[in-house]
């Protein structure tokens, strides 16, 4: 059967008989290895469609238990990446990421869109790349199923409004083993074990995670982060990913 479907090229390997495997991010079936025997070096429109980072129609004979791309149309190039090394390294820790996130033959089509968003935007800017990559991060929690609890302590129930009650200050301190942020009693609690992983960030966790959950991609190509925020931000989401889905998301950085 020979079908159609827009995709993103997440990688591809080389196999015998001058032909490839695909891994493409189709926006209908989901992620899928597809084979092909169209050449790399070509020049043909094709060829262009079959590398990573491009967005495509691809048209695939489905078989039983595998595909194979006939021919493939570019739709959006977003070869400004590869021009730009750390916009290079951001952008494929996103590939990655997806890669290990989705399933063969599990459509993802919230996931599809904000990968599309999240190309758009890289794209458009020169910096700021590991914003955007936060951003994504933290719009995909949901969609795993690893929301973090933001209203109240997770531990006990305690609404926010209850924290820090007479001394003054609201503390937010983030439990990653416990998932959502905590409260004093619970954090004395759960420090007492002595193998929980949790953060006092100088800044308002539940404020940021909401703002990275609830404002569009775009948003996050101007905004930048104090250097402190940004690196208590990726410590966090680093070992929350760890924990959750067992994925080294920033793995691949430099330095
Ligand atoms: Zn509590």
């Amino acid at each position: 059967m020979i079908v159609n479907t827009e995709g993103i090229v997440l990688k591809q390997r080389k196999i015998a008989n001058n032909r490839r495997i695909i891994v493409t991010f189709s926006k209908t079936y989901g992620k899928i290895n597809a084979g092909t025997s169209i050449n790399e070096k070509s020049k043909g429109k094709s060829a262009l469609a079959l590398r990573p980072f491009t967005y495509a129609e691809y048209q695939i004979f489905k078989g039983r238990d595998y595909y194979n791309i006939d021919s493939a149309t570019v739709k959006k190039s977003y070869y400004a990446i590869g021009e730009d090394f750390d916009r290079f390294i951001v952008a494929s820790q996103i590939l990655e990421y997806i890669d290990k996130i989705t399933e063969e033959g599990q459509p993802r089509p919230m996931l599809f869109d904000l990968t599309i968003e999240f190309l758009e935007s890289i794209t458009r800017v020169s910096g700021n790349y590991e914003t955007l990559l936060y951003a994504f991060i933290v719009k995909t929690l949901r969609m795993q199923g690893i929301m973090p609890e933001l209203k109240c302590c997770i531990d006990c129930g305690k609404p926010l409004s209850e924290f820090g009650k007479g001394k003054g200050k609201k503390i937010k301190m983030f439990s990653v083993t416990s998932g959502g942020v905590i409260c004093e009693n619970c954090h004395k609690a759960e420090t007492s074990t002595g193998s929980a992983l949790i953060y006092s960030p100088s800044f308002d966790i539940i404020e940021v995670l909401q703002y990275f959950i609830l404002k569009p991609m775009e948003t996050f190509e101007k905004l930048k982060l104090r250097p402190e925020v940004s690196e208590q931000i990726k410590n966090i989401l680093a070992e929350y990913i760890k924990h959750y889905l067992d994925i080294d998301v920033f793995k691949d950085e430099k330095g």
